[in-house]
């Protein structure tokens, strides 16, 4: 990934530098691990985010973008929830 020479790392409190950018697309996940999910959260009543409040494909490569210029990660990791769970997602991806 190119980044622009004024780039900087960015530092978790750990002092490890951050490499990669990890994008939520979703807050949906079909395959409910108990330590993620637990069925008393996750329950048939819980309701994930409106779909208005999840990121746009536009919002995420414009996010990832200032992100990459500012900080020069090396990679995007798409995360969710599962992210093919979002529909499209392969257009993300491309
Ligand atoms: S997001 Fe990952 S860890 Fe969480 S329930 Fe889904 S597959 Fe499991």
């Amino acid at each position: 990934m190119v980044h622009d020479e004024g780039a900087r790392d960015l530092v978790d409190p750990f002092g490890r530098v951050v490499r990669d950018l990890r994008i939520s697309v979703t807050d949906r996940c079909n395959f409910r691990c108990p330590y993620c999910m637990p069925a008393e959260v996750y329950g048939e009543r819980y309701r994930f985010l409106p779909k208005p409040e999840i990121l746009t494909f536009e919002e995420i490569e414009r996010l990832a973008r200032i992100c990459v210029e500012r900080f020069g990660f090396d990679g995007i990791r798409l995360t969710g929830g599962e992210p093919t769970m979002r529909a499209h997602i392969a257009t993300l991806v491309e």
